[in-house]
């Protein structure tokens, strides 16, 4: 069986970013994920853009709160990217091969198309990690994991506490299949806007459309001409965490692309020659399991801008709930110069000394991640995650007893934005 210093599951951006951190430190790193690509919901869901990780300052100039490892992903992606084009938009093909550069320079191995399904315990640690593969069971073990599979499967398998979606019934935010047309009129189609949400909105109401969300939401800008993309489908009181539901997900979510793309060709002058170039290759799943760890985030502390000691991530995305029952979705909108922190120990289970969990299944409650959840902020936490397994090592303590402030230097060394 193969050992390594620190085995990451999941190759999200939270989970390259805790691998390339931890590489970067001399620790021998495996990342392994069940896709065949980096990139995670970038490359399986077609997730685009990077939602905003900025705020104004008392001066009124914009002041990123993701930095460090993310700005630099995002400035090695911009050159690829035309003149002018905000750091928030992405090339998705361009930055899947960006990403396996990346892991390859920090010397991180690399491990597709494995599915973590079994992980062995000892008392306070995660002793081995087992993999379903084309080529049977594959088992691997390091001194430290982390989790930055976004459905929690490692804390999962290894019995921590947790919390399936919101706590009154256990629904998640719906999931959602993306996807982009091209041979669009792009200067017809933004006078024709008004009149297609209103034309939808009617279709809704005489049942003539089954998507239950209340508007079509679509991103014109970074793309490329003539091109739109569409995160707007909308499956609500699916399990993401149970295949047979998310199958019925999948087929549901594929029925409204299907639908969209016809009510936009039929509809809209701007459409009529448009055709459906990416369907994302799964379902979008927004919220599913989310560790209850040693301090469970909450709506409250992000609303108080609450500055935590043991920080080492911020975000004032606002706190955006898509209605896990219906239409509608929900908003709390950060003001100027507002922004909230995120503690080491929302990274942190109960019950293991040798694991931590990044990305938006951290421990949060159901509002908090709806702020959390987003790319910018969950590579941050990687990062993070990844530079506490170095520190871990060089100091030889555990993820409960190492002094944060150490890894907190080291973020800030790195330009990560902490404080
Ligand atoms: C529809 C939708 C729209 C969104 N819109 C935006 C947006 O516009 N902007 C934004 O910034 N954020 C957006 N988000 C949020 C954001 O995309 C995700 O929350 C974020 O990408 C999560 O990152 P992560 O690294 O935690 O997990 P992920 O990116 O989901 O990565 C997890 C990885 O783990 C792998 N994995 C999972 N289980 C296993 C297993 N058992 N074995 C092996 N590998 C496994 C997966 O294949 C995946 O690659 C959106 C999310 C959704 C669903």
């Amino acid at each position: 069986m193969k050992h390594y210093d620190l085995i990451v599951v999941g190759g999200g951006l939270s989970g390259v970013a805790a691998a390339v951190s931890a590489a970067r430190r001399g620790l021998k790193v495996l990342i392994a994920d069940k896709a065949g690509w980096l990139g995670g919901a970038m490359s399986n869901c077609l997730i685009y853009p990077f939602m905003p990780y900025h705020m104004k300052d008392k001066d009124g100039n914009s002041v990123d709160l993701s930095t460090g490892f993310f700005k630099e992903l995002t400035t090695r992606a911009a050159k690829d990217l035309p003149p002018n084009t905000k750091p928030h938009y992405f090339d998705s093909e361009y930055f899947k091969f960006m990403l396996d550069d990346v892991v390859c320079e920090a010397g991180v191995e690399v491990l597709f198309h494995v599915t973590l399904f079994r992980v062995e315990t000892e008392g306070r640690e995660i002793k081995k990690l087992l993999f379903a593969a084309k080529s049977g069971v594959l088992e691997y073990s390091a001194d430290f994991y982390i989790d930055a599979t976004g459905d929690g499967d490692l804390f999962y398998f290894a019995g921590c506490d947790f919390q399936l979606g919101r706590d009154a019934d256990n629904l998640c935010q719906p999931m959602t299949t993306c996807f982009r047309i091209a041979n669009v009129d792009r200067a017809k189609f933004e006078e024709e806007l008004p009149t297609m949400q209103a034309l939808y909105k009617q279709f809704r109401k005489e049942g003539k459309i089954i998507n239950e969300r209340e508007n079509i939401l679509v991103f014109r800008h970074g793309m490329p001409d003539g091109v739109l993309h569409f995160n707007t489908t909308r499956v609500i009181k699916h399990n993401p965490t149970d295949p047979e539901d998310v199958s019925r997900a999948e087929v549901l979510a594929r029925k409204q692309v299907k639908e969209m793309v016809e009510f936009l060709k039929t509809n809209l002058e701007s459409c009529k020659n448009a055709t459906l170039i990416a369907c994302a290759a799964d379902i979008g799943v927004r919220e599913s399991r989310k560790l209850r760890g040693v301090h469970i985030l909450n709506q409250e502390e992000l609303i108080a801008c609450t500055k935590f000691e043991d920080s080492i991530a911020l975000g004032n995305y606002d706190i955006d709930i898509h209605n896990p029952a219906g239409a509608d979705t929900s908003h709390y909108y950060f003001g100027p110069g507002e922004y909230y922190t995120i503690p080491y120990r929302s990274l942190l289970p109960k019950e293991y000394d040798n694991l931590l969990v990044a990305g938006r299944c951290i421990s949060a409650t159901h509002e908090a991640q709806a702020s959390v959840r987003i790319m910018p902020i969950c590579c941050c936490m990687g990062e993070a995650a990844g530079t506490a397994a170095a520190i871990i090592k060089e100091t030889g303590t555990t993820a409960h007893s190492v002094n944060v402030s150490l890894i907190q230097d080291v973020l800030r060394k790195n330009g990560a934005s902490i404080d």
